[in-house]
């Protein structure tokens, strides 16, 4: 018996559902989606219904106070193989640590792992066939009950979206704007769980990196704006010496799934990785002398993605000697036939999504 109630709508809006050719990133939305609500205390039913508008009390707390988390994974579904889900109990997992850090309820782990397979299993014939293209899944809380007080809300919503997307880049690689005054996170704060003020606090710097041709942001600590932490939504990968350094997880950094799984496919093709305090000086040397050859940015989103020159605000570059660098491609190229279902990942990786019943 499935957890899921799967209401009438769903087959007719499936069945008018069409895909265009184009579909971008996150542009193009499912037609169905997973609901569940919580109120005193509980987690009310699960549903699998059409996509569609929500409503909301104008004095939601999440619309005023940010009481609100999201994941991201992907579904893969390639050379006839699939679809499979990369590790979705790491994303669950995280959800509720995410889910506690902004005194939100757990959300029970088969309402999230049964949600984003049901929804992948419906949207099947919707994942885009080439390499690199996925069913891109949202699954997200926030507070809904109505009042303006300051404090956490009794109740919330749990959804699930579904989006059929293409490359995160379409260049194959990014200049990076080094932060050198805003902050993404500070010691106590925010920055481990996946809140969404986490990610409008970057936009301002987002901005202004566009503005200088910088596809993304390299945020380094608060305290002392001299160690590299990562990228608004991607974890920060170098290559110095040959070796593969990225820096330490600490509470200012958002423990990327992907992060985890490159360290460990690294180790297992023979490369030295190294978690260490990573400082920015050491990164721009290392670039300017040549033990630097390569850097790239790592996320369920840009999957691997290189970067071709660390940029300063008064435009300064640093340039990557080798930004589609062999080591980056290696990686992304074992990672993606994993993820891909081409190549045995390690034990519960990869999930193979089964047809509705
Ligand atoms: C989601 C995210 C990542 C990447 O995490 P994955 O699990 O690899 O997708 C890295 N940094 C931030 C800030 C993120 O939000």
């Amino acid at each position: 018996m499935s957890i899921i109630e799967v209401l009438p709508e769903v087959n007719e809006v499936l069945r008018k559902f069409e895909l265009p050719k184009e579909v971008g990133f996150g542009k193009i939305m499912a037609p169905i989606m997973i609901e569940a609500d919580y109120a005193d205390g509980k987690w009310g039913p699960l549903q699998l219904k059409a996509y569609g508008p929500i409503t909301l009390d104008p004095t939601a707390k999440v619309l005023h106070y940010a009481q609100e988390i999201f994941e991201g994974l992907k579904a893969y579904k390639t050379d006839g193989n699939g679809p499979f889900l990369f590790r979705p109990d790491e994303n669950a997992k995280r959800f509720n640590a995410s889910a506690r850090r902004m005194a939100m309820p757990d959300l029970p782990i088969e309402y999230f792992v049964e949600g984003s397979k049901t929804i992948t299993s419906y949207c099947s014939e919707f994942i885009p066939p080439n390499s690199g293209e996925t069913l891109y899944i949202r699954p997200f809380m926030f507070a809904t009950e109505g009042s303006l007080g300051i404090k956490p809300s009794e109740k919330f919503k749990f959804l699930i979206i579904a989006s059929p997307s293409g490359d995160y880049f379409k260049s194959g690689s990014v200049t990076v704007g080094i932060e050198r005054d805003a902050v993404r996170a500070t010691p106590g704060g925010v920055g481990m769980a996946k809140t969404g003020g986490n990610y409008a606090a970057s936009l301002l710097s987002a901005n202004q990196a566009i503005a200088k041709n910088c596809q993304q942001i390299l945020w380094l600590d608060a305290v002392n704006h001299s160690r590299i932490e990562e990228m608004s939504g991607m974890n920060f990968f170098a290559v110095i010496d040959g070796k593969l350094v990225t820096p330490e997880l600490t509470e200012t950094i958002l423990a990327g799934i992907t992060r985890k799984s490159i360290l460990e496919i690294a180790q297992s093709e023979g490369f030295e990785v190294i978690e260490k305090e990573l400082l920015i000086e050491e990164v721009i040397e290392g670039i300017k002398s040549g033990k630097c050859t390569e850097a790239f940015a790592c996320g369920t989103a840009a999957i691997i993605t290189p970067i071709n020159a660390l940029q300063e605000s008064d435009d300064t570059q640093y340039k990557l000697q080798n930004p589609e660098g062999p080591v980056a491609a290696k990686l992304r190229k074992t990672l993606l036939d994993i993820q891909e279902g081409r190549k045995e990942g390690p034990e519960g990786w990869v999930v193979k999504i089964n047809p509705p019943v």
